[in-house]
């Protein structure tokens, strides 16, 4: 559905019939390990039965340790993987039908951690029509696109700059414009991030956020920043392969303790306010940021 229709039908309050962008049933993969002569060493299974149902247009975000399967899940969001048992379908398309690839890569664009692999132009701009081009979009379209990329990631002034001399933040947001410019109705961010200073991930966070808020482009966001996971409408925990929680931003981190058994760093704002909470004081549950709990610290003293 064009994003101003159901910009519109939103703002009427009209309830819309939520498409499914991505629809997982018992997703499983399996890593083979094989010695020199072929013969299987070893085997891990690295998602184990993962049941998702993404909607069109949310915010989803994926938390996890290391090793806990999250890359391996987002590869199958775009088909570099394909699943050893159970099924993935994107934007209705079964994964496993090689006729599909390309229309699925198409709607499901990928980030991943470094931007210093993802961009090959000299020049920002042709950085960002590559994509565009290889898939035949006409020369003035392209440029149309180009312009509409790097303006949406807030890196317009820098379209006739070399990606070399950007910093980190500036880099991915490059990057994230290349996507954007292939027009994909979702977008698959893996830890895009980890490589960032804290400027550059405030950055960045913030360009998937209007992405998600302006241009209605579905986000999976997978991180372990757990501050990242803040404005997400629904939030995944995983561990082992598996999704061992699922709710929004609030409801997960109401709970701590089980989130520091998944060996997630839980933020320092979120701990205090469960200390506070454990001696006593009335802070509620799952309080995310600073501001939140500067306010009910303010109500608690007035
Ligand atoms: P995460 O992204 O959460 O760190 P991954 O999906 O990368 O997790 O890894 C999940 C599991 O699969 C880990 O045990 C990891 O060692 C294993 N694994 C990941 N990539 C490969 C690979 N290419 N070959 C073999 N095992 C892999
Ligand atoms: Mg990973």
């Amino acid at each position: 559905m064009k994003v101003y229709i159901r910009h519109f039908l939103q703002k009427k309050g009209w309830k819309l019939i939520d498409m499914s962008m991505i629809k997982t049933k018992k997703l499983t993969f399996e890593y083979i390990h094989r010695d020199e002569e072929g013969n299987v060493e070893g085997i891990t299974k690295a998602v184990d039965g993962v049941d998702l149902d993404i909607k069109e247009g949310d915010f989803i975000a994926i938390l996890g340790h290391n090793g806990s399967g999250k890359s391996t899940l987002a590869k199958h969001m775009n088909a570099i993987l394909s699943p050893s048992e159970g099924t993935i379908y994107v934007a209705g398309m079964d994964t496993r039908d090689e006729k599909n690839i390309w229309d699925i890569r198409k709607n499901a664009g990928m980030v991943f951690q470094n931007p210093d692999n993802q961009i090959i132009g000299q020049v920002v701009e042709e950085d960002v029509g590559f994509g565009p081009e290889n898939m035949g979009v006409p020369t003035k379209e392209i440029w149309q696109r180009v312009e509409e990329s790097l303006k949406a990631v807030g890196m317009y002034a820098y379209r006739k700059h070399s990606p070399n001399k950007l910093s980190g933040g500036q880099k991915q947001r490059v990057s994230i414009a290349g996507v954007l410019a292939m027009h994909p109705k979702c977008i698959v961010l893996d830890e895009p991030t980890a490589m960032l200073d804290p400027q550059g991930r405030k950055e960045v966070i913030r360009a998937v956020r209007a992405l998600n808020e302006v241009e209605n482009i579905t986000v999976i966001l997978i991180t372990h920043y757990m501050e990242e996971v803040v404005y997400a409408d629904k939030v995944f925990v995983m561990d082992k392969g598996q999704i061992r929680m699922e709710g929004t931003p609030k409801e997960i981190f109401s709970q701590v303790d089980e989130l520091q058994k998944l060996r997630l760093t839980v933020p320092q704002v979120t701990l205090l306010a469960e200390e506070c909470r454990k001696a006593g004081m009335p802070f509620s549950k799952g309080i995310l940021t600073t501001k939140e709990f500067m306010e009910e610290l303010q109500c608690l003293l007035s």
